[in-house]
């Protein structure tokens, strides 16, 4: 629309710093800057008292993905260029934030397939009609807003594809017909509640986003080693160590940070006999705990203490560890003398007993957070991981998404991440007794 009469074209630097300004004033949508513009200082020095129309701001914010990115990209240059980034140790954390849906647009595949039928003659019946629309606009912003429709539930339908891939279970397999792409995901409250995880990588020295991702996964044992790509995509290197919370520990990531080289701090997930605690938390005597079954490497098998023998069974994959399962034969504890102490509560199998095994890394990663001087760089990680996300959902209001889907979701945390970076830049520099240039 720029360019057309009617409506001025903005300078997309002025656009670029009402949407920096708005985000540090907690103001996130183009209709709410149109009308600061009207009044308010800061907005009118920058737009020489006109006012920016909603529409373009809107625009503009969602539409330039490649643009916004290669500018969080030059502010991190600066940032290194004044010495303010130096990746020696890096703090990832991720944080949900609400999508733009609500909790009971999310369907079955049956009914999403339903309604998008239904919208697709929906789209055909208002193309009919709009002929005979007294007013074009009317009936232009209704073909709009049912081919919306139409292209949500396309989407809508798509991502049941995903979540097959995903191996969700099929009777828990539900899709936001509003955001297709939000996922249902665990809140810091206990609730449950359509959200994005927005992965961030802070600078521990500085307190700067280096990089920002957002995905649908509501865990974070899949993010480490994509948010260190991200890092070095901006950066052009790796940080020499990260430091996360238990979310991010597992036996993929342990061996993945030290291919890569880089030093993982984070706290150890003791697994040690948890498959026991079945047994061992439920009045066993401590002479048939799994300590007392003996373990026989050439046969794989295991001698309880009334000398049966207890077979592989299987092995269960755990974050830090994989546990093999090994069960003795039914009938030889359902006759055993001292079953009573030994497994009780086992009516229709025998006892189990499970070995943990764990790499080397694993090991030496649980043995170095052991180790005070780790201990106590993990004990930096909440303040400086958890205030970018603090400051941008408390200070820059960013508590639910006000667009939708994976791009545009994107987009809105990288602006707030661009105008966090920016406030922490002048806070720097200014305690340094300069000022900020910003990119031309
Ligand atoms: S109950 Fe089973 S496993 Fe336990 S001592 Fe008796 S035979 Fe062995």
């Amino acid at each position: 629309m720029e360019g057309k009469a009617g409506r001025p074209g903005w300078e997309p630097r002025l656009q670029i710093s009402l949407w920096v300004y708005g985000y540090s004033e907690g103001v996130n949508s183009g209709r709410a800057i149109e009308e600061l513009c009207e009044w308010e200082a800061g907005y009118q020095w920058l737009t020489g008292a006109q006012v920016v129309n909603a529409h373009t701001l809107t625009d503009f914010g969602v539409k330039h993905d490649k643009v916004l990115e290669e500018l969080f990209v030059q502010v991190l240059a600066l940032l290194s260029a004044d010495g303010l980034i130096t990746l020696k140790r890096v703090m990832q954390d991720g944080t949900k934030i609400r999508a733009h849906a609500a909790g009971d647009s999310f369907r079955r595949k049956e009914r999403v397939e339903q309604a998008l039928k239904q919208a697709a003659e929906q789209v055909k019946a208002v193309g009919a009609m709009s002929e005979e629309e007294t007013s074009r606009r009317m009936a232009k912003a209704r073909q709009r807003a049912a081919r919306e429709r139409q292209e949500r539930l396309e989407r809508a339908v798509e991502e049941f594809k995903k979540l097959v891939e995903e191996g969700k279970d099929k009777e828990k397999r539900r899709v936001s017909t509003s955001d297709p792409e939000a996922r249902v995901m665990k809140q810091p409250d206990g609730g449950f509640a359509p959200s994005y995880n927005v992965e961030i990588d802070t600078d521990a020295e500085s307190g700067v986003v280096v990089a920002v991702g957002v995905v649908q996964a509501g865990n974070d044992f899949e993010q480490l080693e994509p948010g260190i790509e991200r890092v070095e995509k901006n950066l052009g290197q790796s940080p020499d160590q990260v430091v996360t919370d238990g979310g991010f520990v597992s036996r993929d990531n342990i061996v993945a940070m030290k291919g890569r080289e880089i030093e993982f701090i984070a706290p150890c997930v003791d697994e040690a006999g948890k498959g026991e605690s079945s047994y061992e938390g439920r009045g066993v005597s401590a002479p048939y705990h799994s300590s007392a079954f003996v373990y026989d490497g050439q046969s794989d098998s295991y001698r309880c203490p009334q000398g049966k023998i207890l077979s592989y069974e299987g092995k269960e994959e755990r974050h830090m560890q994989v546990s093999y399962r090994y069960r003795a034969q039914r009938s030889d504890c359902q006759g055993c003398p001292v079953k009573s102490q030994c497994c009780p509560g086992n009516r229709v199998t025998g006892r189990s007993v499970h070995r943990g095994e764990e790499l080397a890394e694993v090991r030496e990663f649980r043995q170095k957070m052991q180790s005070e001087q780790a201990r106590e760089i993990y004990r930096q990680r909440a303040q400086v991981a958890e205030t970018p996300n603090l400051w941008i959902k408390a200070k820059f209001g960013l508590r639910q998404f006000s667009v939708r889907g994976l791009r545009k979701v994107g987009m809105e945390a990288l602006w707030a991440c661009l105008t966090y970076n920016i406030c922490v830049w002048m806070r720097l520099r200014w305690k340094q007794g300069a000022t900020v240039v910003l990119p031309a």
